[in-house]
């Protein structure tokens, strides 16, 4: 089974994708946490990347893309299913994807959309900058991603409902709650899917 898991910024995407790998297994990718280490190791990757993530940016679709079906690529366990958090950000990174996929006979499964109001979203990232010190938590730049997200991410919703594979989730309360909606969500359509699973 292979998750998108989706949502703005400060959503709990990571938070969630923690849950998802206990119950199902899955290998988790996340694309942040892929480029901060890059940031970290000084890389030429990180070195580009820099530059976008503190202005709340988007890394181009075709590095990312790049990036991401390396990852893929030389990841073994992907092949049993993972949970892809945080991309893909724009269309053109889906289509990239779906493309990706079908090449290795492959395809999305559910797309997990993380729903929350955007003033909650604010306050949980500026609370987790104060916690981590993570760099683009301030509140300038979680400005920027929220505009961003609005305009090249949220385009995705639709791709995703039109493909049949969007499971909205209210992103609010306590993670076990969500956690269990979310469960709820992916079994219900896999039964549809496949009766007999
Ligand atoms: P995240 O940890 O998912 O919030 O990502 C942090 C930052 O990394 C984003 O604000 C972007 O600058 C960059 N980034 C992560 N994933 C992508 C992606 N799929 N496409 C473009 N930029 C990305």
């Amino acid at each position: 089974m292979n998750v998108v898991i989706f949502g703005a910024p400060g959503s709990g995407k990571g938070t969630q994708s923690e849950k998802l790998i206990e119950r199902y297994g899955l290998h988790h990718i996340s694309t942040g946490e892929v480029l901060r280490d890059h940031i970290a190791r000084k890389t030429p990757i990180g070195q580009i990347a820099k530059t976008y993530i503190n202005q709340g940016q988007l890394i181009p679709d075709s590095l990312m893309i790049k990036i991401l079906e390396e990852i893929i690529d030389n990841e073994p366990k992907a092949k049993e299913g993972v949970i892809l958090d945080g991309f893909p950000r724009t269309i053109p990174q889906a289509e990239a994807l779906n493309r990706f996929l079908a090449k290795r006979g492959q395809k999305i499964h559910h797309v997990v959309g993380l729903e929350v109001p955007e003033e909650e979203l604010v306050d949980r990232m500026i609370k987790r900058g104060a916690q981590t010190g993570r760099a683009d938590d301030n509140l300038e730049t979680i400005q920027n991603r929220l505009k961003v997200y609005h305009e090249s991410t949220t385009p995705l919703r639709d791709f995703y409902i039109k493909e049949g594979k969007y499971r909205p989730i209210k992103g609010s309360g306590s993670v076990e709650e969500i956690f269990g909606h979310i469960a709820e969500a992916i079994e219900t359509a896999t039964e549809k899917e496949s009766p007999n699973f």
